[in-house]
């Protein structure tokens, strides 16, 4: 499978001031060779391991010049996937990228899979699992913190503390294995209860990994949040104010359907991505709009419910309407329109119907008590534990679901140690546990996992 030379363009498709091609495989310097007449250095594809050269693609059968390039050589190992790299920096339209990239081609190259790079690249042993993983984590980041916390696990931060874990657990089968040789009527008690507290310190360390897993969680793919009110209550104008404050909108992505928009701020380096149902038409809301069904649908998978209430009303019947659909949730109640300064909404009552997390006035309007709300919204998510995006916080479930078994499996081979059952089963504990350690690396995952994974890789990575 590594035989082949693969080739894709890495930039976005569009107009640019340039578009990098790239190349890899053990035909990429020979295809480059053919198909780039250099200015200087003409002999650059025999004695240079690294080097960016000018010069010219050119179709050797037409003998047409295609683009005016750079073209920068990278030999294996030392290359990001660890084979033969060239990569071609051309002028970013989509013709000349395509003309090129088509050249390749017929040179003998074969158009890249997505994410087929970086899976080479964990195939060569230069990233392990978790690192491939992180760089696209890199690239979707929504906020710095976001992307400090994928660039920790891209430098191995994850992977090594994996590997000092999996490495007690193999000490601790060594142990286990002398144990195997003692006799049935002499088992070593002492010994028993040490490697038990040894089992206890590697359950602390996991669980303390898994208790930021839901944090990283959210500094990875955000918050979802849904704003709900009536009509009127003032729902776009508290998005606006939001987004006016911020000036940090990092994406505007456009939801499948036409009804729903979602838009991502910035709160503090937690990204808060908002179901807008400002998109809807004014004078309808939420539920009347998409149907309960489709409303109970974004309403589930939302983490946090921001509740407009509008303090000029109080509450009315369509008030608890909504309320009756968001009970479940954990819900940030907004008073809106303080500064109208009249104030119908009885806090007691509102507490009947519902649990909130926390009741605030505000003026979307008048931007009264945004700062307020934001402190609020992080100590909600944040749940008063220091986050440092400098920890390693593991933020893929795959990664969560790995250590949970991992921490369950040494849970159980604890428990064989205190009830004195036969070893060698504390010794298939253990060594599940090893395993699921290593699903995070990729030491021992199977092909298909491993190709799921890097399908969600863009083209060109
Ligand atoms: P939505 O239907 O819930 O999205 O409500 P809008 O954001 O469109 O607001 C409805 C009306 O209430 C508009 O005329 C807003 O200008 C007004 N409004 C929104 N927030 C406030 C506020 O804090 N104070 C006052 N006085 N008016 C507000
Ligand atoms: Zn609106």
């Amino acid at each position: 499978m590594l035989e082949d030379t693969i080739v894709a363009i890495a930039t976005p498709l569009g107009e640019g001031s340039i578009g990098v091609i790239r190349m890899s495989g053990p035909e990429a310097i020979n295809i480059g060779q053919r198909v780039f007449r250099a200015k200087k250095n003409k002999d650059w594809y025999i004695k240079d391991n690294y080097k960016i050269i000018y010069g010219h693609i050119v179709d050797p059968q037409t003998n047409e010049v295609l683009d005016e390039v750079l073209l920068s050589v990278m030999r294996g190992p030392r290359s990001f996937t660890a084979e033969d790299v060239v990569e071609i920096s051309c002028h970013g339209g989509i013709v000349p990228l395509k003309r090129v990239l088509e050249l390749l081609l017929r040179m003998g190259a074969r158009l890249a899979e997505a994410g087929e790079f970086s899976k080479r690249a964990f195939i060569n042993g230069r990233l392990d699992l978790s690192q491939a993983e992180s760089i696209i984590d890199l690239i979707r980041a929504k906020t710095t913190d976001g992307a400090k916390i994928a660039l920790n696990q891209l430098q191995g931060r994850l992977s090594e503390q994996v590997h000092v874990l999996q490495n007690d657990i193999l000490g601790l089968l060594a142990q286990i294995e002398a144990i195997i040789d003692f006799p049935e009527d002499d088992l070593p008690e002492q010994t028993l209860d040490q490697m038990s507290l040894a089992c206890q310190r590697l359950i602390d360390t996991i669980n303390r990994l898994l208790e930021q897993a839901d944090t990283g969680k959210i500094y990875r793919e955000g918050l979802k949040t849904v704003i709900v009110g009536k009509p009127n209550v003032g729902k776009s104008s508290l998005l606006n104010a939001l987004l006016r404050e911020q000036r940090a909108i990092v994406t505007d992505i456009p939801g499948t359907t036409r009804d729903v928009i979602e838009e991502v701020i910035n709160i503090k380096g937690v990204p808060l991505k908002i179901i807008d149902t400002a998109g809807l038409r004014e004078t309808q809301d939420l539920v009347e709009k998409l149907g309960v069904e489709r409303s109970r649908q974004l309403l589930n998978q939302a983490d946090l419910v921001l509740l407009v209430l509008d303090a000029s009303t109080g509450i009315t019947k369509e008030d608890l309407e909504v309320i009756k659909l968001i009970k479940d949730k954990r819900v940030l109640v907004l008073i809106n329109k303080i500064d109208l300064n009249v104030h119908h909404i009885d806090t007691t009552e509102l507490k009947q119907y519902f649990n909130a997390s926390a009741i605030l006035e505000i003026s979307a309007q008048q931007e009264i008590g945004l700062e307020q709300l934001e402190q609020t919204i992080l100590e909600l998510v944040l749940a008063g534990k220091v986050t440092n995006s400098e920890n390693i916080l593991v933020s893929n479930s795959r990664h969560k679901y790995a250590l949970e078994q991992a921490r369950n499996h040494l849970m159980e081979a604890q428990q064989g140690m205190k009830s004195y059952i036969p070893a060698d089963l504390v010794a298939i504990d253990l060594k599940s546990s090893w395993e699921f350690l290593g699903d995070i690396t990729g030491k021992n995952v199977s092909e298909d996992l491993i190709d799921r994974i890097f399908a969600d890789f863009c083209i060109g990575k």
